[in-house]
């Protein structure tokens, strides 16, 4: 094994049990969600009528396959993913470089989330003028084709893991034209174990020239998707009822804030776990092509069938509102405070120096908790989930998800820091004992 690519000893995820489940059982409840999420299917209450949802899916294969291989939304699909991806490559953008790697060496990113967000958003008014009574053709065909949609994105995200898997094996073009150099892997996904490495993303940054396909996965086709199927779910009310409940406005007026606020400042994910260190796999891929979009939207499908409007009051409006503003804020300044660190500024907040040159923050947000923008997100989660009401617990699975999520990446990154600051970390730990939530958790 090559000193750059050391073997990885720890299988994360209880290892391939846990990655066979994740692999097996998302994909499924992201199908239950749309069957839920169905005129035809009443979610009142606790009780989820698990015949009904049988008696929705197909009886025979012939009619699965209709399902998961319907051409024009396969067409669709491929035109959005690889249409952004053009658009992200030829759209004006800043310049930033990465994290330093293993090998010494800086990716370089064009960060252009902001002409992207106006390309998309000029295109969609110019539409929504050009048609009749705001009726965008576009927008129906997303709702109409929930459950297929759904499947093409898990499809998808099998086959790009594949893609980048098999990928992953080409060497690289040495920037000299003189033969090759070896990839950078991730130093969680070089097992040796195929499915393992393929579930959890062998190379740590795999590129297209100069496209790369994680960063744009992160923060575009499913993001974008998300807003879209949110925005396809106000049209449905919209003409269905001729009106648009101030609920179902919340909903997407507070996720759309938080996906373009993600869109907008991708120059964060730079620093982020998921960019520094995890590989591109069926995890990542799973995660950001399907389970983003259609698990992040099913407030507003929930809200979207007849029967489930709801209607707020300015009352419960203000104070949903609120706490995303509350939650944002911790969000926002914690993470801006920990960037702004890292860059040099604020040296007069408290840190200890490290051994290994860098410091920790144990003042301001860092001193409150370990992880105290968690926090902020989940509140931001709540605020998502609190227009629906207390019909029924599903439109509340986001905060249940969401707060598991945040426990095991805590965890991950308590291993990742312990390993990385040894003895300092401990330190911090004493000085900052509470890892998310002050005084509880
Ligand atoms: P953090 O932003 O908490 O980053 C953790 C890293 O920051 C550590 O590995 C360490 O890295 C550094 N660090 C930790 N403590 C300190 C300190 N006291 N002083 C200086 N550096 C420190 O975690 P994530 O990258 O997981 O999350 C980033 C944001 O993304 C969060 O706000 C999170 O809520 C959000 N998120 C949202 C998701 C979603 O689906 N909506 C999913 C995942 C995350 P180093 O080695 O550089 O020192």
């Amino acid at each position: 094994m090559s000193k750059l690519n050391p073997r990885t000893k720890h299988k994360e995820f209880n290892g391939i049990v846990g990655s066979s489940a994740i692999t097996i059982f998302l994909p499924l409840i992201l199908e239950i969600f749309q069957l839920v999420c169905n005129p035809s299917y009443s979610t009142k209450g606790l009780s989820i009528d698990i015949h009904a949802i049988l008696n929705q899916l197909p009886s025979n294969f012939e009619q699965w396959y209709d399902l998961a291989f319907d051409q024009t939304v396969w067409k669709v699909y491929l035109i959005w993913f690889f249409g952004l991806a053009i658009l992200g490559q030829i759209l004006p953008g800043k310049q930033l470089e990465g994290t330093e790697l293993r090998d010494g060496t800086k990716l370089k990113y064009t960060i252009n989330g902001i002409s992207m967000s106006i390309a998309l958003v000029v295109l969609l008014l110019a539409r929504a003028f050009q048609v009749k009574d705001f009726q965008l053709p576009e927008l129906q065909f997303i709702y109409d084709h929930q459950l297929q949609l759904t499947i093409t994105c898990i499809i998808f995200s099998f086959v790009l893991a594949i893609f980048v898997y098999v990928y992953s094996f080409v060497p690289l073009a040495n920037p000299n034209g003189l033969g090759t150099k070896e990839k950078i892997l991730s130093v969680n996904g070089n097992t040796g174990n195929v499915f393992y490495d393929w579930f959890i993303g062998r190379e740590l940054n795999p590129r297209i020239g100069t496209w790369d396909i994680k960063l744009f996965c992160e923060l575009r086709p499913g993001m974008l998707l998300w807003f879209l199927i949110n925005l396809s779910c106000v049209h449905q009310q919209y003409h269905l009822k001729g009106y648009v409940t101030d609920s179902m406005i919340l909903v997407n007026l507070l996720q759309a804030l938080y996906l373009f606020d993600g869109v907008l400042n991708e120059a964060g994910c730079l620093s982020m776990i998921d960019t520094t260190t995890d590989g591109f796999g069926f995890m990542l891929a799973f995660g950001d092509l399907a389970w983003v979009p259609w698990s992040y939207s099913l407030q507003s499908r929930y809200l979207a069938i007849p029967g489930n409007e709801i209607t707020l009051g300015w009352f419960y409006f203000t104070a949903i509102l609120l706490l995303q503003f509350v939650g944002f804020y911790i969000f926002r300044s914690a993470n801006q405070q920990k960037s702004d660190f890292k860059n040099g500024k604020l040296n007069h907040l408290k840190s200890i120096k490290t051994q290994t040159g860098s410091n920790l923050l144990v003042d301001g947000w860092w001193g409150i908790s370990q992880h105290i923008n968690y926090l902020g997100d989940w509140l931001i989660g709540w605020s998502w989930c609190l227009p629906t009401g207390f019909q029924t617990p599903l439109t509340y699975f986001y905060v249940v998800y969401f707060a598991s999520l945040l426990i095991h990446r805590q965890i991950r990154d308590d291993l990742k820091c312990q390993s990385k600051y040894g003895k300092d970390w401990e330190k911090y730990k004493q000085l900052v004992p509470y890892k998310i939530i002050p005084y509880i958790y």
